[in-house]
């Protein structure tokens, strides 16, 4: 019952994906061949390799990037494309391990995460219908507290929001499902794809080798490092893993300590047939991103072209749920009963990387080798950021990469046979409670 390999599962999960259909990709870039010489070797062409690579170049370092399938083909061009201030984790780890000071750091730095995309887009001209705005709802009285006491987070930390609950709910969203909500504008959502392949354009520009159809097998550490393929190898000085759950499936020598610190969860999302514009506007104000405060949670969005695209539903085994579409087009029509019929015409989804305590998880394995894991579903505006770090980090300024480095990260417990099984019944426990 729990999947042995998630490369099938995860490829077969991007076949009918919304985002996959609205680009035009360029011609793919080839297979590395051969020896090629660099500064860095960045392995994964999703945001965090993408970001990472793009300020490397931008700071004179000559760069390789390494895909093992299509840009963005991971995550970072299937996800629900919200890009949200904050962690998955909340402030707790940051308060408890680093103290108030650098726990509003990273508090702050994932503000500048959700300004960067909002740099990147303005100063690359990557067109990927970014919109501002955001509203967290809850579903029951309990939930309600707790969405209050974020909501006050929110604004003692610098964001401000309006709170509504009751009837005013509706003036945010129109949904008989929420007792609660707040909405903020320093978050926002865009289409994932197009940012992906935007950030690719741009590192190219700035002079990054990039190759697809080239997964990494294999890294020799050292004071040089040599990534390899199956049709070369990359030396360089300086590494930046950045290949999410992928990396132990494509390459299971590459890092095989940092591996057990993440686990593969499945999440999906539908899009249904384009709607009334009108509509749009009645069921979600400010065109916001929109997701609950459930432990699984629902998250949900219309697309440029008046798409509702619904997301939730998670698998802790990574085997895809049966009668997916039908479920999640019920979970859809429980939330908006005036889309309950309404054709749904993509169904997709694919695996975040959840870290035990949902922080990120960012560090060095001995000096030249960097990794970025962990963003637990939380990595659309993050990666970017994370990236940025990174590379001020292999420029000799790590304060900042440091703050996350600081985090201790504990394995999943249950070895790499017991770890899903154990983690799935876990979660059993969060979702009965957040039915209570
Ligand atoms: C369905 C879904 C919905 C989500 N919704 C949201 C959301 O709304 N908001 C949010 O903030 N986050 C969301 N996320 C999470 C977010 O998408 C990720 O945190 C983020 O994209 C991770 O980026 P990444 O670059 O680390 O990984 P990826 O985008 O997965 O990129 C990793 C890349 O590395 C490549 N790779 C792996 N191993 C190797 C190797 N050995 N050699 C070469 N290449 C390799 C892979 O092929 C892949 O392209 C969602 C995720 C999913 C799956």
């Amino acid at each position: 019952m729990f999947a042995r390999s998630l490369l099938g599962s995860d490829t077969q999960l991007n076949q009918t994906s919304y985002y996959e259909a609205s680009v035009d990709r360029p011609a793919p870039c080839p297979p590395l061949q051969g020896t090629v010489v660099a500064d860095v070797v960045v392995v994964g062409g999703g945001f965090a390799g993408l970001s990472a690579a793009l300020e490397l170049a931008q700071r004179g370092l000559s760069v390789v990037l390494l895909e093992a399938d299509r840009i963005g083909s991971g995550a970072s061009g299937r996800n629900g494309g919200q890009a949200i201030v904050g962690y998955a984790s909340g402030q707790a780890p940051f308060e408890q391990q680093l103290g108030a000071a650098d726990a509003q750091r990273a508090w702050d730095m994932s503000v500048e995460a959700v300004e960067l995309i909002e740099q990147r887009i303005a100063e690359h001209g990557i067109g990927c219908d970014w919109q501002r705005g955001y509203t967290y709802v809850a579903e029951t009285a309990k939930k309600a507290r707790a969405l209050r006491e974020e909501c006050d987070d929110h604004h003692r930390r610098g964001v401000p929001c309006a709170w509504a609950e009751g009837d005013e709910v509706a003036r945010f969203v129109d949904s008989p499902r929420y007792v609660a909500a707040f909405h903020e504008q320093r978050s926002g959502h865009l289409h994932p794809l197009k940012y992906a392949l935007g950030l690719a354009r741009a590192a190219q520009a700035a002079g990054v080798r990039m190759f697809e159809g080239s997964p990494v097998t294999g890294l020799q550490r050292g004071a040089t490092l040599v990534a390899s393929t199956a049709g070369g190898q990359v030396r360089a000085r300086f590494g930046v893993l950045a290949g999410n759950c992928m990396l132990p499936e494509h390459g299971p020598q590459v890092a095989p300590e940092i591996a057990p610190r993440i686990m593969p969860v499945g999440t999906y999302i539908i899009g249904t047939a384009p709607l009334d514009p009108a509509l749009c506007e009645r069921l979600i104000a400010h065109n916001a991103a929109v997701c609950d405060n459930n432990f699984v949670l629902d998250y949900f969005r219309f697309s440029a072209d008046h798409r509702m695209l619904f997301g939730g539903r998670v698998s802790y085994t990574t085997m895809t749920p049966p009668d997916l579409q039908g479920v999640m087009a019920r979970r859809m029509g429980a939330v908006f009963p005036a889309l309950q019929g309404v054709p749904v015409e993509f169904v997709w989804g694919g695996f975040v990387d959840i870290s035990m305590n949902r922080a990120p998880d960012f560090g060095r394995l001995g000096d030249n080798l960097y990794y970025l894991q962990g963003f637990s579903g939380h990595g659309v505006a993050l990666t970017g950021l994370a990236g940025r770090l990174v590379a001020e980090a292999v420029a000799g300024q790590a304060g900042r990469f440091d703050v996350f480095a600081r985090l201790k990260h504990h394995a999943f417990p249950g070895g790499p046979l017991l770890r899903t099984p154990s983690l799935a019944l876990g979660m059993l426990w969060y979702r009965l409670r957040d039915a209570l």
